[in-house]
This record gives structure tokens, C-alpha cells and sequence, in this order.
């Protein structure tokens, strides 16, 4: 997760300096998140929030749901960010809240039950060197860049693979050395994509949602329906027809037409996420209310779409769901679909 976190942090960062400066079109970026002169302290703000929130959420269902996931890793469930992937506008905020300096890995979030919550670890941590090997904090200054970052964490990753890392850590008040013993946890990125369209996705490999759902979500029951359902697609094997081209999407869709749309992959994903959402301790029952205001607010779902069922149909379906797990739990069965 923490390469991916990296990356949404740029993505963020030069979507909105590209806009600010208005000598790129940015066509995703709504009215609502246009950057304005001087808010770059609040628009920081709302990002990371909303950034810790999804990754919060995402931690918790990969770990729950490790032992169904077709990959896993030792994972120490944070999320890492670095100065200068930030734009130049937003780095100097970005310096100050956190604590960040070059491409040296900052803790953003370590999620409450998450190794590195139990090893310690609190925002604003800054990581020097892991097992003994020092980080490269890189060149000051320049254009926003991950590339850094990225190098910087796939070592950290390669210490975690070992089963126990040694943090040296720099931290307001003084140094400080961490140990994580990371645990296994579903193999998964997840990444937050600047835009002003309610989707999430998934391409086998990653999730994805965008801001604008992310920030739809009320509460972290109905991200965990999103994020389940996007993972559930990960657990099921299922090659998402909106990321195939060519004959393969046409067979998609030829077999959605020959469904009548009743649902397919995308109803099976409705169904085990919401068990996937269950099994990481959210409430399955903010499933179907959240379908029926989600197809109230984007005449998108409202009705049946390609693949999809309408909102109304998926939240009945929910329902149905929700029922079959609470019957479960009060039998004391395994919660499994
Ligand atoms: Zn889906």
C-alpha cells in the first residue's frame, strides 16, 4: 500500500498545481475541488484526511481478509509519504504539518491495530534508515517526484518481506528506534485517483477510488462497501470488463446483454464484499442505504448500466446479503460467503 499511497499523494499534488497554474486542462477536477489562491493549507488538509481515511479502511480489510486474498504480504499497514512529491505549492504545508524532508518516507497514517501502530509509530514520523541501511532524503528542491520515494520504500518493503524491521526514526522531541513485526495482509495497492466522478475500480492488481466517492462515503461502513466490493473482485479472480479492451470487453458486454444485466461479476462482488466489509468488523448493514442514496445523488446508477444492476436493485440485493450474514454470526458460523 505505501508505494501506492505515494503515488496518489503526486497525483494529487500535480493535478492541482496543473490547475492553479492554468496551462493545463484538468477535466476531472470539478468546481469543488479547484484549487483557489491561498487555500493550499486546507486543500493539504482535506487530501490527507480523506487520504488516511481510505487507507485506514483499506488496512483493515486487507488484513481481515488475508487468508482469501490470491496474494498476500508482510504488510506494517501505513501509509508513507514523502515532501517532495507534493507539488511546490502544496510542499512547503506539507513540510510544515508532517515533518517531511526530500524523499525520506513520512508516516501519514499508522492505523489504529496496524503493526506499525503497535510498534509505535505516530504521524509526523520521519524514517532515517531501516536494519541499519540510511534512506536517501535525494536532491532539495525541484518539481514534484515519487521516483524517490519509491526507491526509499521498496527498501523498507524488502526489510518488512524479512518478517522484523528496525526503524531509525526521526521524530519531534528527539530520535527514536522502532521495531515492526509486520503481518500478513492482502497483497493489494489501493489508490485514490483525483476526480470528480463517483467510480472505483479494479484492475486485478490495485483498487482504485476516486476522491470524489471516497469523499460521497459518510462513514468508514460505507467506504468498506466500496473498497469490499473492489476487493472482492480481486479475491474472485474476476478480469473487470471495463479495464479489457477489444473482444474481451465485447464479450463482456455480449454477456451482460445475455444476463438480462441480473448481475454476473458485478453482483458476485456486491456479495462477497460486503461479507469481506463483515469480516474486517464494519457494519454490513450501511450497505444498502448508502446504494439508495448513492443512486439518488448520480443519475449514473440510478438505472441499469452495462455490468451493472440500478442502485435501487443492488441495495434490495444487499439486503438479501445482509441477512444471510447476520444469520451466520448468530449462528456462530465461519462468516464466509
Ligand atoms: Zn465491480
Amino acid at each position: 500500500m505505501a508505494s501506492a499511497r505515494l503515488l496518489l499523494r503526486l497525483l494529487f499534488g500535480a493535478a492541482l498545481t496543473a490547475a492553479g497554474g492554468a496551462c493545463t486542462p484538468t477535466p476531472d477536477l470539478s468546481p469543488s475541488v479547484q484549487p483557489q489562491s491561498g487555500d493550499a493549507p486546507l486543500r493539504l488538509a482535506a487530501l490527507t484526511d480523506l487520504d488516511q481515511r481510505v487507507a485506514r479502511v483499506a488496512w483493515r480489510l486487507s488484513e481481515a481478509n488475508a487468508d482469501l486474498c490470491p496474494t498476500v504480504r508482510l504488510s506494517a499497514g501505513w501509509a508513507l509519504h514523502s515532501a517532495r512529491q507534493y507539488s511546490l505549492e502544496l510542499r512547503p504545508h506539507a513540510e510544515a504539518r508532517f515533518g517531511l524532508r526530500g524523499d525520506l518516507p513520512g508516516v501519514l497514517v499508522a492505523p489504529p491495530g496496524s503493526p506499525a501502530a503497535a510498534a509505535g509509530f505516530r504521524v509526523g514520523d520521519l524514517l532515517l534508515a531501516v536494519d541499519g541501511v540510511a534512506l536517501s532524503p535525494g536532491e532539495p528542491g525541484g518539481a514534484a517526484a515519487w521516483e524517490g520515494l519509491a526507491a526509499n520504500i521498496a527498501v523498507v518493503d524488502a526489510a518488512l518481506a524479512r518478517g522484523s524491521a528496525r526503524f531509525a526514526v526521526q521524530r519531534e522531541g528527539g530520535p527514536v528506534d522502532l521495531v515492526i513485526r509486520p503481518r500478513r495482509a492482502c497483497g493489494y495497492e489501493v489508490q485514490l485517483d483525483p476526480s470528480d466522478e463517483l467510480n472505483a475500480r479494479a484492475d486485478g492488481r490495485r483498487l482504485f477510488i476516486s476522491t470524489a466517492l471516497a469523499g460521497f462515503a459518510q462513514s468508514d461502513d460505507e467506504l468498506a462497501v466500496i473498497l469490499g466490493h473492489e476487493l472482492a473482485h480481486h479475491v474472485l479472480g474476476h478480469r473487470p470488463w471495463n479495464d479489457t479492451g477489444g473482444a474481451a470487453r465485447r464479450v463482456n458486454e455480449g454477456a451482460w446483454r445475455a444476463d438480462g444485466g441480473r448481475g454476473g461479476a458485478e453482483q458476485q462482488a456486491d456479495r462477497v464484499g460486503l461479507y469481506l466489509s463483515a469480516r474486517a468488523g464494519y457494519d454490513p448493514a450501511a450497505a444498502a442505504p448508502f446504494w439508495r442514496r448513492f443512486g439518488a445523488s448520480n443519475w449514473r446508477v440510478r438505472y441499469p448500466q452495462v455490468g451493472h444492476a440500478s442502485a435501487g436493485a443492488r441495495a434490495a440485493a444487499l439486503e438479501a446479503v445482509e441477512r444471510e450474514i447476520e444469520a451466520k454470526r448468530s449462528a456462530g458460523g465461519d462468516l464466509l460467503p
